[in-house]
């Protein structure tokens, strides 16, 4: 086994989290080595969405995602809420059963991690989101308030390239957006007016996608296909944005297929070394002086718990047994249906406009605890072209099947929800005892369990997503996804959380290790809480540069 010595920070992860910080620390002359499970790719060549068959494959995976988890036995389903429950007017009901299904985390393993098909949504956290326990109650406080993340937030928009609208509702900016805000499609301004007859306000959302061109990389077409990669890089993924400038500095190197399987420590304070298999599928060890953990939500804390030994048997970093605990997962709904007027909607933005009135913690009347937001979402759950309308919105076959296509493009209109996903004890990332991945490593277990709270929430998201429908005067639905009855997460938090108390948390306000003082985790393990549906990759980028920082200062000091 070889080992290489030459590098002041190992990084493993080359996602929102990990990409960030390879940027930051190497810009400062830090040298620095990213280790990425996944493979490049190319945007160019990979995203293929100028061929003929480009509707029938999402995002081009190179590797097979699902070998990594498992799930355990999700919960029963209720009947009181079977108004929750995921449907399509062509297959019916989603679940049959009365249990519900585990579908998927859904993620991307290559260089740049998930952001790869993100959809680009570039959200600052609600404040008063940061403070869930000493202002309600529930879950636990960040540790950094929204000030402190200000500036942080600001870099990252600047350095990605942002564009958002003027006044944004709810947050407090010292600059505004660094890029033009992008207009409204025709369907989603319909959207917006129906939301508005029934007052609620919405706006144009803010979005890590070019309005103009901005250094190499051109303003976006409207294509609306960022879930299946974006071709021409207006995008703001990591793998166009921090990557290629952290490489350019000449103190980063990326090696992608190199899957790390452990982090080596051989006394109380200090994590000495990284094993992982390279590109050739030998095993390597590397050290640095800090090793940083960016791997998500999931895989974060398997590998810390996978990296046991006779000395440290609950895995590194778990001395407080607090690593996988307090997983939050994305509480998600959607409707969609049929509205008279041909709106075009199959074109734009996938979530150009948003409705942050119900964000706020205590914004959801009933008592219910937790906010939520509501976006456009035609593009985002993929009513794009022939091939959905012909299999989720057009029934029947043959002659009238073809003209009811023809009649019914652009007819489609979705309405979409994410909301506050608080920790429960039976929430949790565990490994599995008994099935393995290729490598021998026994998967991530995903336990998740749904309270009374988190259903009340989703279904506040239903009401108020067929409400607007109705206002813009859709007369029948014709499909409802929900993560009531399905697990689908695109969004994962909280398993390494960050807090003072270092029996309640497992990293300090700096994501430092509270035990292991060169073990850093820059992904959204870290997040107390979720915030009121906001994506989250923007904050676990400012967070990343607030780290780096962090660390540059202790590696100069
Ligand atoms: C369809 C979809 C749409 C989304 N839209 C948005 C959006 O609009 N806005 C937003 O903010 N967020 C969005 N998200 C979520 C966002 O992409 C993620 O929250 C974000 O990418 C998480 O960053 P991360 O660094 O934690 O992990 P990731 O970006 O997932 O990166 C983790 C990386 O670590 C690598 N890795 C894991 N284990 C190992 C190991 N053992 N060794 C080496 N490498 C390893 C993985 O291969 C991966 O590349 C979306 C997600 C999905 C799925
Ligand atoms: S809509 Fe814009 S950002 Fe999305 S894939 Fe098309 S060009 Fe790229």
């Amino acid at each position: 086994m070889t080992t290489q010595t030459q590098f002041d920070v190992v990084i493993i992860g080359s996602g929102a989290g990990g990409g960030a910080s390879a940027w930051a620390l190497a810009n400062k002359g830090v040298k620095v080595l990213v280790l990425e499970a996944g493979p490049h790719y190319d945007p160019e060549q990979d995203y293929r969405l100028h061929s003929p068959e480009w509707e029938l494959q999402g995002f081009p995976d190179k590797l097979d995602k699902t070998r990594r988890y498992s799930f355990a036995r999700l919960q029963t389903l209720d009947r009181k809420y079977d108004h929750l429950r995921s449907w399509n007017h062509i297959s019916g009901r989603a679940v049959p059963g009365r249990v519900r299904r585990p579908g998927q985390y859904s993620h991307v393993q290559g260089v740049g991690g998930t952001t790869l098909h993100f959809t680009g949504e570039a959200h600052r956290l609600h404040p008063d989101s940061m403070n869930m326990k000493s202002r309600f109650g529930v879950g636990a406080d960040w540790p950094v308030d929204y000030q402190t993340l200000e500036p942080y937030y600001q870099q990252v928009e600047e350095f990605v390239g942002v564009a958002g609208p003027a006044n944004q509702t709810a947050r407090v900016r010292v600059n505004p957006f660094p890029q033009p805000v992008h207009s409204l499609s025709y369907a989603s301004q319909q959207l917006a007016r129906a939301g508005q007859s029934i007052g609620m306000r919405w706006e144009p959302n803010s979005l890590a996608v070019l309005s103009q061109a901005k250094d190499t990389r051109p303003g976006c077409n409207y294509c609306g296909q960022c879930q299946r990669g974006c071709p021409r890089r207006d995008k703001g993924s990591v793998d166009v944005t921090f990557l290629p400038a952290a490489v350019k500095s000449g103190h980063c190197t990326i090696r992608a297929r190199c899957q790390v399987n452990r982090l080596v420590a051989d006394d109380k304070k200090h994590v000495t070394a990284v094993e992982f298999l390279n590109e050739q599928g030998v095993a390597e060890t590397v050290t640095g002086k800090i090793v940083m953990v960016a791997c998500g939500a999931i895989e974060t804390p398997r590998l810390l718990l996978n990296s046991r030994s006779g000395t440290i048997p609950d895995g590194i970093g778990n001395e407080s047994r607090q690593v996988g605990r307090h997983f939050m997962e994305t509480l998600a709904w959607s409707s969609a249906g049929l509205h008279a007027e041909n709106l075009g909607s199959h074109r734009g933005l996938p979530a150009d406009g948003i409705c942050w009135d119900f964000n706020a913690p205590d914004a959801i009347p009933g008592g219910v605890i937790g906010g939520m937001r509501l976006s456009t979402f035609t593009l985002e759950n993929d009513f794009a072209g022939p091939v959905n309308y012909a299999t989720r919105v057009v029934k029947g076959w043959g002659v009238e099947h073809k003209r009811q296509m023809k009649q019914q493009l652009g007819h489609v209109i979705a309405i979409g929800a994410i909301g506050e996903s608080l920790p429960h004890k039976d929430s949790y990332i565990s490994l599995d005892r008994r099935q393995r991945d290729a490598l021998g490593r026994p998967l991530a277990q995903i336990h998740s369990f749904l309270d009374d709270m988190a259903v009340q929430r989703l279904a506040f998201m239903a009401q108020k997503s067929r409400a607007t429908l109705k206002a813009m005067g859709v007369k029948s639905l014709i499909e409802e996804t929900s993560t009531y009855d399905i697990f689908h997460s695109t969004h994962v938090f909280g398993t390494c959380r960050m807090g003072l108390d270092p029996t309640q948390s497992v990293v300090n306000d700096h994501c430092q290790h509270h035990h292991w003082k060169n073990l850093y985790i820059v992904d959204a393990s870290v997040f107390p809480s979720t915030g009121g549906g906001e994506a989250p990759s923007l904050t676990i980028e400012a967070l990343a540069l607030r780290t780096a920082e962090h660390i540059h200062a202790q590696l100069t000091s």
